[in-house]
């Protein structure tokens, strides 16, 4: 009999944290997780499960409009927040009931408590000690904020999901994800939005054909993008939020939505008490197999400030379990991991940009295609799409892919386990397309259009 209360203890139960607890309990271990606000965690109730919902719902208005290329007369129409919202409430709800089964059925003790560590094998959960021979700490992230005068009169990504009142002028600042997918929801259903983004250029660490894709597709849908641009001050008035601007300009927006990225949560965890040690960026510090310096204490997911997506945090709570489980330590790797931005259209991505792949080979070839989809030669829309492949000359491995438009996210995926099997350009030369569509380009693209010796 152990002398630990618990092989397992989790602290959090969003995407890796559930994973974990629920693969560990399935394998026979006495697993507990400590959970201080929803079931899910961040991704399913305040992260890409309400984000696509309202991204579905604000991509409606232009459907209406652009029906009517195709003969469809469409009568008045109106958008209501509050239903949108109340009915993302009730899917978020069915969800965390379903989290709750799925953990309770496979025996994991459900403890709805802040906890923190009290020692490498003690945790203080709601005022109360229990030991366990292993600890994980899964407690995700925070939204940060700048240090613009005025800040705190601004909303986070974990305020919009709950606003009374659909802002009618909206100001988002940042150019990463949360920002332009935040800016693509607000114009689609209707609230003036603008976006600002400190440098030349957002989505840094895209490939710079997305970049400029995006940046050159979201004015198209009524987002005032403005570059080189930042807060001086924010002043609350009898009509709303007075920004001051780094340009000389000044505006008033309804609200001011700060996307400026997300910090690990490791504040007030006790990680002290314990000896854990932290990054310069407050990240719990990790070997290859998510354990930190102190061989009882593991950490996964955003907490770890790798790669803050939700497939990942899952996949290094897998790792996690099967270490514990099977006594293998096994490594994931980080390379080939597809992502996509849900923007308005949506960017994907899978493998090395075209900056990266110069930097890391001789020669490279480019393929790009830049096109009207097909479903916009009668909507009336001037939406466009993009589909790039980088190949490596020598081996001719295809390094990445990148695409912008309507279901890149779609595509995407399916590309990627062919760069993962490591498919070479003839492999897709070699498959033949389904017509028609806009993913057989991927298997068309004929000449390069760049060639490189570096
Ligand atoms: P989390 O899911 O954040 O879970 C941490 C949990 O720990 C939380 O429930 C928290 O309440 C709990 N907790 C914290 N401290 C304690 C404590 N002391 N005691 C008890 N409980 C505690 N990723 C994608 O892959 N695709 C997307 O489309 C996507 N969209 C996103 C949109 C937004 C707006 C945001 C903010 C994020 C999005 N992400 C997306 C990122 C994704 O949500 C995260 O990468 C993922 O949730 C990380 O999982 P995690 O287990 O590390 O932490
Ligand atoms: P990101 O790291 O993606 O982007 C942060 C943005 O804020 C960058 O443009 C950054 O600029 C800017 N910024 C940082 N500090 C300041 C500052 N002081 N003043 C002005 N601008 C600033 O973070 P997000 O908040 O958008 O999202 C967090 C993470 O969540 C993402 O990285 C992603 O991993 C995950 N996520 C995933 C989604 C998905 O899979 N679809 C959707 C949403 C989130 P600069 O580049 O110049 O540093």
């Amino acid at each position: 009999m152990s002398k630990y209360d618990y092989d397992l203890f989790v602290i959090g139960a969003g995407s890796g944290g559930v994973r974990a607890s629920r693969m560990a309990a399935t394998a026979g271990k006495r697993v507990a997780v400590a959970e201080e606000r929803h079931l899910g965690g961040t991704c399913v109730n305040i992260g890409c499960v309400p984000k696509k919902l309202m991204v579905y719902a604000s991509s409606f208005g232009e459907e209406f409009e652009q029906a009517a290329g195709y003969g469809w007369s469409i009568g008045d129409r109106r958008f209501d927040w509050k239903t949108l919202i109340a009915n993302k409430n009730a899917e978020i709800a069915r969800l965390n009931g379903i989290y709750e089964r799925l953990l309770t059925n496979a025996g994991v003790e459900i403890i709805e408590a802040r906890a923190t560590l009290a020692g490498p094998n003690t945790i203080d959960v709601g005022g109360r000690l229990v030991t366990a021979e292993n600890i994980l700490i899964a407690t995700g992230g925070l939204p940060s904020r700048t240090n613009d005068e005025g800040q705190e009169l601004g909303i986070v990504s974990d305020d919009v999901f709950f606003l009374e009142k659909q802002p009618e002028r909206i100001l988002v600042v940042g150019g990463g994800y949360i920002a332009v997918e935040f800016a693509g929801i607000f114009a689609g259903l209707g609230s003036r939005t603008t976006q600002i983004y400190r440098g030349p250029l957002f989505l840094r660490g895209f490939d710079s054909d997305l970049q400029e894709f995006l940046a050159r597709e979201m004015p198209k849908k009524g987002v005032d993008l403005r570059f080189t641009c930042q807060i001086e001050r924010i002043e609350k008035t009898s009509s709303g939020l007075l920004v001051s601007f780094s340009d000389g300009t000044r505006s008033e927006f309804d609200e001011v939505l700060y996307a400026v990225g997300r910090s690990p949560n490791t504040e007030n965890l006790g990680l002290e008490k314990a000896g854990v040690a932290l990054t310069a960026k407050g990240a719990i510090k990790v070997d290859p197999y998510y354990r930190s310096n102190v061989p009882s204490i593991l950490a996964i997911g955003d907490v770890t400030d790798r790669l803050q997506l939700t497939p990942v945090a899952i996949a290094e709570a897998m790792a996690v379990v099967r270490s514990l489980t099977e006594g293998q330590s096994t490594e994931l790797s980080y390379d080939n991991i597809p992502t996509a931005v849900f923007s308005q259209p949506q960017l994907a991505t899978v493998g090395l940009t075209e900056a990266q792949a110069r930097e890391q080979y001789r020669d490279i070839d480019i393929y790009r295609t830049e096109f009207r989809p097909m479903k916009h030669t009668l909507s009336g829309s001037e939406e466009r799409m993009l589909m790039k492949l980088v190949v490596e000359q020598h081996s001719q491995r295809v390094l990445g892919a990148h695409m912008g438009g309507m279901d890149s996210a779609e595509i995407i995926q399916g590309i990627a386990i062919a760069i993962k099997a490591g498919a070479t350009k003839a492999d897709f030369d070699n498959t033949i397309g389904i017509h028609p569509t806009a993913a057989e380009e991927f298997v068309t693209l004929r000449e390069p259009v760049a060639q490189s010796a570096a």
